[in-house]
């Protein structure tokens, strides 16, 4: 039976305890995610169980690019460009054209930078070319043009910029689309469901134990084969498979930072720093997004934070290539960090590869980790065929086929969706343009179930904060279709409250009333 997107909570626990699972996936990142997406397409049984919210850790903490990886060619992986090329490109066109926007980037040059202008010229027009020019040919433009494209540039010292083709994204409502898209393929999802500890019989792993964070219950899941994809907590749950077994991964740092602009901004920087480090600056939903740090961590996953000295490089790093005046500490709206799955191994986080691991521990739980946002359909298939191919098949031998290209929910034109919502009423009680904009890239064509919300009560059509897009009709939404429990779910990754610094008290003391 597949259960509906709407169900409560205590629902959606009976139905997890009631059957036995193909396959249980703990974790609800963009890994785990697109896991229970694409064995459910292969018609298995699938459950999937999230500590937090979808999303909450790493996957809503990334530079928000869909990118061929630029940063690769340096170290020769251009298989590995092509690869994530392709991937963005059928994002973009196929899969999720409503949610996935094109972005020129620029990289700009100066007088005793770490790379020269015919290196990086080079460089992008091999990138372009691993990408068949699909975004047009990278190529080398004057100063004057690239103070065009971004009058923030600095220009002491700029000799010329590369210019390069990639796509971006939010990734916190790409992630929740993409659980709607494996609960619609027939999937079993809880968010705030923490696996507190692993069923076994004998010595294999059949199911886990978990714990409801929101109101405590117990219960548990049997499955024939459980999927680890918790990310930084791999290796957590390796141990509790087996108390000894070793350490699989490194952490490495990324904090981000979140600031309001002051200019437009017609195309994003990517600025060297050192010989394997970029500084990114890129304009994301009305704001500036700058970052990241790469730093070794070996704290608690759970306590990883953007620290004061963790902003203070960010913004000297950024002032390579952006003036003073758009640096301002007062213009912060967010800061956020995530953590990199590195392949344990020797040699300096930065330079290390970032590649998917996947291994099969004692008990035959699978592990997953590493891998990039943009390949995770790609990764969610390879770990599928690894799961089919598992010696003794507990899968057994009737996995179907998947389509090639199933679209995210919503599949729409953008501008098309936002032309509807805005021309849908009559002059005088139209949407805001900002806010028809906001919903269409958003939501797809679901923001037209969004905005029927608003006929039935107009009250839902009003803002939030009046100096953001986001409605109340979205939080009503989020509540009961995209299984958001807390403030933090609707705020930091249903909305753009947060990341415009609209979460105020006022506003969270509301949506927990919404919430009940
Ligand atoms: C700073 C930074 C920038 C990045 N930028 C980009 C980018 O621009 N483009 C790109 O393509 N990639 C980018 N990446 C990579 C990308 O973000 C990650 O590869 C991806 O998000 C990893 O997803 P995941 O599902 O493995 O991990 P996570 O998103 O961390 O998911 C793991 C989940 O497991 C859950 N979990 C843990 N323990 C338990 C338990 N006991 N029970 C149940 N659930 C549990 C956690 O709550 C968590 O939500 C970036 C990564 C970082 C760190």
């Amino acid at each position: 039976m597949n259960i509906a997107i709407g169900a409560d909570r205590s629902e959606i626990r009976d139905e997890l305890s009631r059957a036995t699972y193909d396959l249980l996936v703990i974790g609800g990142g963009i890994l785990g995610t697109s896991v229970t997406w694409m064995a459910a397409q292969a018609g298995l049984r699938v459950a999937m169980v999230e500590a937090g919210d979808f999303a909450g850790a790493t996957s809503s903490a990334s530079s928000k690019l869909v990118h061929g990886g630029l940063r690769y060619l340096q170290t020769g992986n251009v298989k590995l460009v092509a690869e994530n090329h392709r991937e963005r490109r059928a994002l973009a066109a196929d899969i999720a054209p409503h949610l996935v926007k094109p972005l020129t980037f620029l990289v700009p040059i100066y007088k005793g930078g770490p790379h020269g202008a015919a290196k990086l010229g080079a460089g992008v027009f091999l990138y372009s070319a691993l990408s068949v020019f699909g975004d047009g040919m990278g190529k080398v433009i004057t100063p004057h043009q690239a103070m065009a494209r971004v009058p923030a540039l600095r220009s002491e010292g700029l000799r010329a910029a590369a210019v390069y083709g990639d796509h971006q994204m939010n990734d916190s409502r790409v992630a929740v689309m993409t659980v709607r898209a494996a609960v619609d393929a027939g999937a079993v999802v809880l968010n705030h469901a923490e696996v507190v500890g692993l069923r076994k019989t004998g010595a294999n792993v059949t199911g886990a134990e978990l714990r409801d964070r929101l109101d405590g219950t117990e219960f548990g899941v049997d499955a024939r084969l459980v999927l680890n994809a918790t990310g930084p907590w791999v290796d957590h749950l390796r141990r509790m498979e087996d108390p000894n077994a070793a350490p699989s991964i490194r952490l490495s740092k990324g904090a981000h930072l979140v600031m309001r602009r002051h200019e437009p901004w017609k195309a994003a920087l990517t600025t060297p720093i050192d010989k394997y480090r970029v500084s990114f600056a890129i304009p994301w939903e009305d704001h500036l997004l700058l970052g990241t740090t790469d730093e070794a961590y070996e704290g608690d996953p759970a306590a990883v934070r953007a620290t004061d000295a963790d902003i203070t490089q960010i913004l000297d790093e950024a002032g390579h290539a952006v003036r003073d005046s758009q640096l301002r500490r007062e213009d912060i709206t967010y800061a956020f960090a995530g953590l990199r799955v590195l392949p344990g191994g020797p040699g300096g986080v930065a330079s290390a590869k970032r590649e998917t691991v996947v291994t099969r521990g004692s008990g035959g739980m699978l592990s997953v980790a590493g891998g990039k946002w943009t390949t995770y359909r790609h990764i969610g298939k390879h770990v599928l065929e690894t799961l089919a191919r598992l010696p003794g098949r507990p899968l057994g031998d009737d996995l179907a086929a998947i389509l090639p290209a199933v679209p995210l929910p919503g599949l729409a034109s953008p501008d098309a969706v936002a032309m509807r919502l805005w021309t849908e009423r009559e002059p005088g009680a139209r949407m805001d343009p900002l806010v028809a904009r906001n919903l269409a890239t958003h939501y797809g064509t679901i923001a037209f179930d969004v905005a029927r919300l608003i006929r039935d009560d107009p009250a839902l059509g009003e803002r939030i904060h009046p100096d953001g897009p986001d409605i109340w009709a979205q939080a009503v939404y989020a509540r009961d279709h995209e299984w958001a429990a807390t403030v933090d779910d609707v705020v930091r990754r249903r909305t753009t409250l947060t990341v415009r610094g609209l979460d105020t008290p006022d506003v969270r003391t509301r949506i927990e009333r919404l919430l009940g």
